[in-house]
């Protein structure tokens, strides 16, 4: 049934979505009858109730994965079988991209646009991972002797707990999904509790692709209840994460009970350093841009920039200038570029470090409030005279927040830029190949944008250094990571024996 996109003054007569768990290729209510509600975070009204998964249906989401991986068809079948799949699942995400765009806003909060883009690019992830299901391969070696020949199989991993966080919630489901079904693997996924409804949209797309049941299981409900399941259970071998530091800590320590496999993708504290020979315009729109992107609520946020202290005072003043050019306000208004924060929690936080910041000796430059009325909205904030040593320059804010940090020397910017526990991301802004060349080697990061920032590809790897994470997503080894390595070692004639002559 086609319905009327949806507008701030439709949206109230839009029943709430109605979510059920995704178990053995069956939609489910929970073992408990017990539900969860959301509301969207910008227009205060109830957008989702979802059946609420506990214990017991996260141990049958579980068994359903392992009893698809050890019996069932998705891991017999060849790539090619696999990619058709795979390559379905992207048509049915574009013929279904403006209601779980929608769902997408009513959610997090983000403007509808945005959404609709990140739809379309996870698409595209659906499509490239198709192309690796076909390529996926091991290795041979003809090299050890005439009696020996070697080969190298890449066999799918088993079982995959996916967790993902409120922030990108389809589009990084699907930096993660379609590689491990590439590989052969079955999986429990489990989205934030709070932005639930695409992931659970995705379920009924899988199984409308022709998904084996039980090859792919959906849970919603709270991470400290089902997500430890996911991270400690003995039937799981392998455990995909994005979320905080904090939490992705604690879940690879709970994880080694059972010696699980791991790829984490966490938090960031992300520099962009400003020389004075940058193009100005396009170092302007890319600090501007870096941090109020997404609210802020991205772990790619360029949340420090670090100016050269010849352009500073200028840089600053044009940055603080545009920033007061953003539009802020309900999402799904066309031209709206910065939504609603996702969460209350997520709203105290941020307040919570703008004031820290103050306390410490900072200057809030810029905003530093929540906007007043319906919604939780944050003004587009600056805080200079930030030095290395405060909370605002070493932690994550994950919010529409922008530390200024200045710098004298390359030496100096490259020691600020790595002076955090992180290393996800990190852009370099100079005319000059030498510059940028030598500063990007010596940032210790997963990412180094040059001139540009907040660009993605399917093709290139994505994760990070140090306490942004373990492993990395996307490229063309994303599958590998979903796999287990197994040598055959084959001997060819007569063995010679070893120690009782024949
Ligand atoms: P979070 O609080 O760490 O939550 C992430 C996921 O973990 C959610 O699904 C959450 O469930 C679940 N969880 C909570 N407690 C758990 C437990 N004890 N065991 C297993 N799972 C548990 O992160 P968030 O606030 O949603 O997201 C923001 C963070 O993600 C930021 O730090 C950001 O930098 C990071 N992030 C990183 C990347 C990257 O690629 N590097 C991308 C995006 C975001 P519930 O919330 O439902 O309880």
């Amino acid at each position: 049934m086609k319905t009327d996109p949806l507008t701030p003054t439709n949206l109230s007569d839009r029943p709430p979505f109605q979510g059920k768990l995704l178990i053995d290729g069956v939609w489910a209510a929970a073992a408990s009858g017990s539900q969860l509600e959301r509301k969207s975070p910008a227009h205060d009204l109830v957008v989702a109730v979802y059946a609420q998964a506990g214990v017991e249906d996260a141990e049958r989401a579980i068994a359903a994965a392992r009893k698809a991986f050890d019996h069932g068809p998705w891991p017999r079948m060849k790539g090619a079988e696999r990619a058709a799949v795979l390559r379905k699942v992207a048509d049915l995400i574009l013929e279904r991209k403006q209601a779980l765009a929608e769902m997408e806003t009513l959610e997090n909060g983000k403007p509808l646009a945005q959404s609709l883009a990140e739809i379309e690019g996870a698409a595209d992830l659906w499509q490239y991972a198709a192309t690796l299901a076909r390529n996926l391969h091991g290795d041979s070696y003809n090299t050890l002797g005439e009696n020996t020949l070697g080969v190298v199989l890449r066999d799918p991993i088993g079982v995959v707990s996916i967790i993902t966080p409120w922030n990108f919630p389809f589009l990084i489901v699907s930096q993660k999904l379609p590689f491990a079904l590439a590989a052969g693997c079955t999986a429990v996924v489990k989205p934030a509790e709070v932005t639930s409804g695409t992931t659970v949209m995705l379920g009924q797309i899988l199984v409308d692709a022709g998904m084996p049941a039980g090859a792919v299981n959906i849970l919603v409900g709270r991470g400290g209840v089902i997500g430890d399941v996911m991270v400690t259970h003995a039937s799981v071998d392998m455990l995909s994460f994005t979320g905080s530091t904090a939490i992705g800590k604690a879940a690879v320590a709970k994880s080694a009970s059972t010696l699980k496999k791991v790829s984490m993708e966490l938090g960031g504290k992300n520099p962009q350093i400003i020389f004075e020979d940058c193009d100005w315009d396009a170092a302007v729109d890319a600090a501007v841009y870096g941090i109020y992107f997404n609210a802020g609520q991205c772990c790619n946020s360029g949340s420090r920039i670090l100016v050269q202290q010849t352009i500073a005072e200028k840089f600053v003043a044009e940055v603080i200038e545009r920033s007061k050019r953003v539009k802020v306000g309900d999402p799904l208004v066309a031209g709206v570029q910065v939504g609603a924060i996702t969460t209350e929690k997520q709203l105290e936080t941020i307040l919570a470090h703008i004031s820290s910041a103050k306390e410490q000796g900072a200057t809030v430059a810029l905003g530093g409030s929540r906007i007043p009325g319906k919604g939780m909205y944050i003004e587009p904030t600056v805080v200079a005279g930030v030095t290395r040593e405060m909370a605002i320059a070493q932690e994550e804010v994950f919010g529409p927040v922008l530390a200024v940090l200045t710098f004298n020397t390359l030496d100096e910017a490259i020691a600020l830029a790595n002076s955090t526990l992180y290393g996800l991301s990190a852009a370099v802004w100079s005319q000059d190949f030498s510059t940028c060349m030598s500063a990007a080697r010596r940032i210790k990061a997963g990412t180094v944008w040059i001139n540009t920032f907040l660009e993605g590809h399917a093709e290139l790897p994505f994760g990070g250094y140090r306490e942004s994470g373990l492993g990395r997503e996307l490229g063309r080894f994303a599958t590998e990571d979903y796999t287990e390595t197994k040598t055959l070692h084959m001997h060819l004639g007569t063995r010679t024996d070893w120690y009782v002559p024949r």
